[in-house]
């Protein structure tokens, strides 16, 4: 997509600080963090949310849903972590392109 800031990370053109990568997902900080630790699990693929997600995106679904922990363990959230996802105008989503929030780093306010 071309107007989408997260297909033009995923495409290099624009530089970020990438954490993981593998043929179906990236990851990387926040540029506005929201807790000492907190990254963006990104679909390669531009999915608008969650709310467009079909039966054909199962796998991709649940490798970043089981990334997830791997990264809390490597980011050493021994105490947890917080996994977030906004979907929609009225779910705060403010990019259109399918994103888990890994929030951790210490204590969170309760929701
Ligand atoms: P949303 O509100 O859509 O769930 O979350 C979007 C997140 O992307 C926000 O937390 C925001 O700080 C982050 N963000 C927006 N633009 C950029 C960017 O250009 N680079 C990075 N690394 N994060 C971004
Ligand atoms: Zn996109």
């Amino acid at each position: 997509m071309k107007n989408c800031i997260f297909c033009q990370i995923v495409a290099k053109e624009v530089p970020t600080d990438l954490i993981y990568e593998d043929d179906q997902i990236v990851v990387f900080k926040d540029i506005f963090p929201k807790a000492r630790i907190h990254l963006l699990v990104v679909s390669k693929e531009h999915v608008q949310s969650l709310a467009h997600l079909s039966p054909e995106h199962t796998s991709l679904a649940t490798r970043m849903l089981t990334l997830l922990p791997k990264l809390a363990k490597e980011q050493g959230l021994e105490g947890g972590f917080r996994t977030v996802i906004n979907t929609g105008t009225d779910g705060g989503q403010e990019i259109d392109h399918i994103h888990f929030h890994l929030l951790g780093g210490g204590p969170l306010p309760r929701m």
